[in-house]
């Protein structure tokens, strides 16, 4: 469900989400979008992939208090583990993308306007496969 939705291989510096632009109208879709143009105003344009930026600023945050919305799937047989949805306007596309904060962020540590990088995650995994996904992670301010 999630294939060509982000970069495989490499480590977190490299890691990007993939999206789709518009050779006519110049618009990024993400969720990639890859048979025909939504820009209402565009006649359609030839789609090609390209990676997202990799930071932006946080939009919007909240604690998830339901499970999370696909690709984010949560074993109804595990133990409930709270998480953070985060809201990030992407730096260049200026979309904004939803996604998880990584583990161990809470809304205590967010605000609105912090500098968030995309990082790769493990979604779920069993004996065989382990499936990723992307999350939120806070920048360090360098000081
Ligand atoms: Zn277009």
């Amino acid at each position: 469900m999630v294939a060509g939705w982000f970069t495989e291989g490499g480590d977190d510096r490299e890691f990007r989400l993939l999206g789709t632009r518009c050779g006519a109208c110049s618009a990024v879709f993400f969720p990639r979008e890859d048979s025909f143009c939504r820009n209402p105003a565009c006649a359609g344009g030839e789609l090609t992939e390209v990676p997202l930026s990799k930071r932006g600023r946080v939009w919007s945050y909240t604690a998830g208090r339901y499970r999370p919305p696909a690709p984010y799937v949560s074993d109804p047989e595990a133990e409930w583990e709270p998480y953070t949805l985060v809201a990030v306007e992407l730096e260049a596309e200026r979309m904004v993308v939803l996604g998880q904060a990584v583990t161990g962020v809470a809304v205590a540590d967010l605000s609105v306007g912090a500098e968030v990088e995309v990082v790769a995650g493990i979604l779920s995994e069993d004996a065989d496969t382990e499936w990723t996904t992307w999350y939120w992670r806070p920048v360090e301010e360098a000081r």
